[in-house]
Order: structure tokens, then sequence, then C-alpha cells
């Protein structure tokens, strides 16, 4: 079957929406406690409370929410090295 990856394609949209959701959320600041650390750009993540600068990765920070997309990440890529074989 020429088409098997459709179905692949689907579930990699879905824990890339995921993964969305986690880019864009709110994390705990380590310096103040509070969850106002936002991702302003690739890789930097800003509290917008007591306005310090974190290095983190590009979609994620490191924390609990983070390491499942972390994780996620490393499946889509995974199936992405697969589909190109
Ligand atoms: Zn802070």
């Amino acid at each position: 079957m020429a088409n098997s990856g459709i179905r692949n394609g689907a579930g990699i949209r879905k824990q890339y929406m995921a993964v969305q959701k986690v880019k864009n959320a709110s994390y705990k600041c380590p310096s103040c406690g509070s969850v106002s650390v936002k991702r302003v750009n690739t890789g930097i993540w800003k509290c917008t409370h007591c306005d310090k600068i974190y290095s983190g990765g590009a979609y994620i920070m490191s924390t609990p929410p983070g390491e499942i997309s972390r994780k996620l990440i490393k499946e889509i890529e995974k199936k992405k090295i697969n589909e190109n074989k």
C-alpha cells in the first residue's frame, strides 16, 4: 500500500498540536516561584513576574510537562526518520 503513511500523518499532527500547547504554556519560575515563565524566542524563556531570562529548549522549558513534550518530539522525529526510509 503506497498510502500507508496517512494514518501516521494524522497521529503526528495530533502530537504536534500537543507540542504547540506545551510551547505556549506558562512555567514555574525557579527564581520567584510564580507560574509566569513564557517562551519569548527559540530557547529563550522569560519570567513576566520578576523579568528573569532563562535559556531552555526551543519549545519547552525543563519541567515535568516539558519532559513529556520532549519525549513527544523525540517520538515525532523517530517517526519522521522511519517515514523517510
Ligand atoms: Zn520569576
